[in-house]
């Protein structure tokens, strides 16, 4: 596995690390650079952070993404990958009118908020890919993506009709039926060198165990259940992110080789995987 950093540099501080003609620069205020963890100026990076906020107050780097790239046999021999689903979109089921039952939800994390009905969405705002997250991190799946699902026989996902404020939906919400449990070996933090669990009046590891970090920064690890490879997706228990407006913690998930089969053979668009290490 090759891991990369790819990093948003503000463009009026990136003379401080960087060359001119690296990267590709975003218009005027942003330069993305792909840094490789060996490179020495990965470590200089939250140096260079601090003083930078300390002299002007300002950012040396505004987003970071984690890349990484598997080899064939590393994709092959894997026994469960991570599924990134990387669409979002907005309004989220709450602004559609979607009834949720709020009385047992964690004051400290927002977490156990529990969606009564079905999920409500507006019509034309769901991205042409089959899976989909709204900012909230309610998950919708194409009719294709279920029709091949049930297809191969595959299981884990209950499907539930999402239903439109006006006019009828072809999509499907997801819910994942079982679960896993992250292990401590699972890196969380704000960013890749900050592992802060608060900030700003925010708690990002809940005391009561629903939530453990802002962000995910490692791979996953899990640990191991005894039938394991008897199911074909996962949610993890525990939570990432954080209770703000709309935006609430959501799982991360998990799936077997037969489900990234059928996302390869049948061409579903929106997801890329990841390898999971099981403990
Ligand atoms: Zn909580």
């Amino acid at each position: 596995m090759k891991e990369t950093l790819e990093l948003r540099i503000n463009y009026d501080f990136a003379n401080l690390l960087f060359k001119d003609k690296e990267g590709k620069n975003l218009g005027t205020s942003v330069k993305i650079i792909d840094l490789s963890k060996d490179d020495p100026r990965y470590i200089q990076i939250p140096i260079i952070e601090s003083h930078v906020k300390k002299k002007y107050d300002r950012s040396f780097f505004f987003g970071w993404e984690v890349k990484r790239k598997y080899s064939k046999k590393e994709l092959n021999s894997a026994e469960l990958f991570h599924i990134k689903i990387k669409t979002t979109f907005e309004p989220t089921g709450e602004e559609c009118g979607t009834i949720f039952d709020e009385t047992s939800v964690c004051e400290i994390c927002g977490a156990n908020r529990k969606q009564v009905g079905p999920l409500t969405l507006m019509r034309g705002t769901i991205p042409k890919k089959d899976i989909a997250r709204t900012i909230a991190g309610e998950i919708v799946v194409s009719d294709k993506f279920v029709t091949a699902y049930k297809k191969r026989g595959l299981n884990g996902i209950k499907f539930e009709a999402v239903i439109f404020t006006k006019g009828n939906s072809d999509y499907y919400q997801l819910i994942a039926e079982k679960k896993l449990e992250l292990s401590q070996n699972t890196i969380v933090g704000i960013n890749p060198f900050d592992f802060s669990t608060s900030n700003a009046g925010e708690l990002y590891n809940c005391p009561k165990g629903h939530t453990i970090g802002l962000n995910l920064i490692s791979e996953p690890h899990v640990l191991r259940l005894s039938e394991i490879n008897k199911t074909d997706f996962y949610a993890s228990r525990q939570m990432i992110g954080v209770n703000r407006g709309l935006l609430k913690p959501e799982s991360i998930y998990f799936c077997s080789q037969d489900f990234k089969k059928m996302v390869d053979e049948e061409k579903l668009k929106g997801f890329e995987f990841e390898l999971t290490h099981i403990e």
